[in-house]
């Protein structure tokens, strides 16, 4: 059984108040908070089995190594890799995206080659590839969603020519909350040869995710949104992209010998490792990953699926407040303007003095706010961890600010 009311007792930080409130903590697409065994593990690894990992042979450093190389095999089991051997450890998707980006685009794309890309990506799925365009003249073809914020899977397959060589798609908006059909994505373009990168930023936070059905290529996760460490992540890699991968960062742990006029790369998933990774971030990431199996990634998902449906009918009420974006499948993430003068900044700083964290801005979404038309947003992202309580809560906050600036 889902018992949110215990779920929360892990979290020592949703028991403090913020400006003398409850704190109602909405900002989980941002970064979500950590449970006690996260906190724990991460002061243990300091604490008590600090070292470096893969160098010494001292005993300090093996528990480290164990501990750390464990969390491929942890992550595999989370995403349902095929094997672990393909778990690149990262500082999170932007480094994932990054590699894929260096790593494999630089090294198997021309000028004229053409990614696809929807109009709601995040800038860490959007940036990338404008350097590859800036540095190569490869060509960013932009697909858009529909009125609903839905993106059809067909118009992106429609979009391939015979010079896409790779579609990148997040697998759920992080200012829409859309959940995107990728599967589908996913099938087409393989029977049209053409490999695709699913941001799993969002998605593996809200579903159970299972990459030996999904059918991509690349699959990059990011610790911090996952119950997490800041500073860890992975991205998962099909056997036949590594193999068409050149390293993209040199130095240590990355090479098996270095000489004066040559070197040997070290072989994958390490080869795409160079330096001293985030050890106790990663550690932690393995704990949070268990803790959440330990729980259910399908009961996390049924009581997102409730906390959705309660906000979405709660927030539908408000004649005052526009929610950008209702598509058929979508997460528990909302993004919202209101009437009248009120900036998104300042909507934020009136519920942050209700104890209330959302997000305002543009959400790393340029291209998103521009096809939507507004300049800034708020968006209220939910957790496992949140309750229909602090829903009404939110819907109180959103109240005392319309009565502020309406
Ligand atoms: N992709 C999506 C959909 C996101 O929501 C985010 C973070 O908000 C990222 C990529 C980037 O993640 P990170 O900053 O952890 O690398």
């Amino acid at each position: 059984m889902f018992d949110v009311a215990k779920i929360r007792d892990d979290f020592p930080i949703l028991a403090r108040q913020v400006n003398g409130r409850p704190l109602v903590y909405l900002d989980n697409g941002a970064s979500a908070q950590k449970p006690q065994v996260v906190i724990d593990a991460v002061t243990r690894a300091y604490a008590d089995e600090y070292a470096n990992v893969h160098r010494g042979l001292h005993t300090l450093s093996n528990i480290a190594t164990e501990k750390y190389e464990s969390v491929r095999g942890i992550i595999a089991r989370f995403l349902n890799a095929p094997s672990e051997d393909q778990v690149i450890l990262t500082s999170g998707t932007t480094e994932g995206i990054n590699l894929v980006a260096y790593g494999w685009a630089m090294a198997n794309m021309q000028a004229g080659d053409e990614i696809i890309l929807s109009v709601m990506e995040h800038h860490a799925n959007i940036v990338p590839w404008h350097f590859l365009r800036e540095r190569m003249g490869v060509q960013i073809k932009w697909v858009d969603i529909n009125a609903d914020g839905s993106l059809d899977p067909q118009a992106v397959l429609d979009a391939i020519t015979p010079k896409t060589r790779l579609i990148a798609v997040t697998q759920i908006s992080n200012v829409l909350g859309t959940v995107v059909d990728v599967k589908s994505i996913c099938a087409g373009a393989r029977a049209r040869g053409v490999p695709v990168l699913v941001d799993g930023s969002q998605g593996a936070v809200h579903m159970p995710v299972d990459l030996s059905d999904l059918g991509c290529d690349f699959y990059p996760i990011t610790g911090h949104k996952l119950y997490g460490p800041s500073g860890s992540g992975a991205i998962w890699i099909a056997p036949e992209r590594l193999a068409e991968m050149r390293p993209f960062m040199g130095g240590g742990d990355m090479i098996r010998e270095v000489h004066k006029d040559s070197v040997i790369y070290n072989d994958a998933p390490m080869k795409f490792e160079a330096g001293t990774p985030g050890i106790v971030q990663t550690i932690g990431l393995g704990v949070a990953l268990d803790y959440l199996m330990d729980i259910g990634m399908d009961k996390i998902a049924a009581h997102e699926a409730d906390l959705c449906a309660y906000a979405k009918s709660r927030l539908q009420t408000l004649p005052w407040l526009h929610v950008q974006g209702d598509a058929p499948d979508r997460a528990a993430i909302f993004s919202f303007t209101m009437d009248g003068a009120a900036h998104a900044h300042d909507i934020s700083t009136i519920l942050d003095k209700k104890g209330v964290a959302v997000r305002a801005g543009t959400h790393c979404a340029g291209p998103l706010m521009d096809h939507l038309g507004v300049s800034a947003s708020c968006r209220a992202s939910f957790a496992m961890y949140n309750t229909r309580a602090e829903v009404d809560t939110l819907i109180d906050a959103l109240e005392f600010a319309q009565d502020l600036f309406g």
